[in-house]
């Protein structure tokens, strides 16, 4: 077993169901979205530096948390905090179309070279304030967040899909836990997951 097939087989173990997602994780090999300094380390289940202070996720979360949205092949989905992009290259493996925001610049335009270099074609993206949403292209089927708040921004909840959108996102402080949102008119229902740990949103 190479390492990438070893990673699938703990993502199995720890729960993971869904063999699209589970596909995606070797269409999209992890090392392509890693800085040289740490790239041997690409297909342990852990977070990495990215540079500027941020990480890419654990293997594990990108799953999980994909797995909780229960994406369909017709969905418009928006992801805050791009990244490495990563998680985006799931995402756009299972949906129709990903909008993704990322506050530092950077980031986002090396993001967007990986996109290109990989052919993904269903990525929009832009370097901004997330907690803003991108109103243009919205409402969204799906939302994730991919760094902590204290609460949900409101603007995020104003533009998804009000017949049944899904969000998730961390939220608290010191402990922070995953929250399922989900969307039914002007009702808004808020279902605490496990805990995590993820850098700020800013
Ligand atoms: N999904 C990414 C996670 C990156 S960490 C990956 O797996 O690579 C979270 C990202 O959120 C960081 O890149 C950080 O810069 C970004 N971020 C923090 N606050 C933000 C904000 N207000 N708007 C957009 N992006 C933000």
């Amino acid at each position: 077993m190479n390492s990438l097939e070893k990673l699938i087989d703990i993502l199995k173990r720890e729960g993971i169901r869904n063999k699209k997602i589970l596909e995606a994780f070797k269409v999209f090999p992890r090392e392509l979205f890693i800085p040289g300094d740490v790239k041997s380390y690409a297909y342990e289940n852990s977070p990495l530096p990215i540079g500027h202070s941020q990480t890419i996720s654990q293997p594990f979360i990108v799953a999980y948390m994909t797995e909780k949205l229960k994406i369909e092949k017709n969905d418009r989905i928006l992801e805050i905090g791009t990244g490495s992009g990563f998680q985006t290259a799931i995402l756009s493996y299972l949906a129709k179309e990903v909008y993704t925001v990322e506050r530092i610049k950077e980031l986002s335009e090396s993001a967007k070279k990986r996109f290109e270099a990989l052919n993904i074609g269903n990525v929009k993206l832009k370097p901004g304030d997330g907690k803003e949403g991108w109103a243009e292209y919205s409402p969204y089927d799906k939302i994730i967040v991919t760094a902590a708040a204290k609460e949900m921004p409101e603007a995020l909840i104003k533009q998804l899909n009000p017949r049944g959108g899904i969000a998730i996102a961390p939220l608290g402080d010191y402990v922070q836990y995953l929250y399922l949102i989900k969307r039914n008119g002007d009702e808004i229902k808020k279902i605490r997951d496990i805990a995590v740990s993820f850098v700020p949103l800013i």
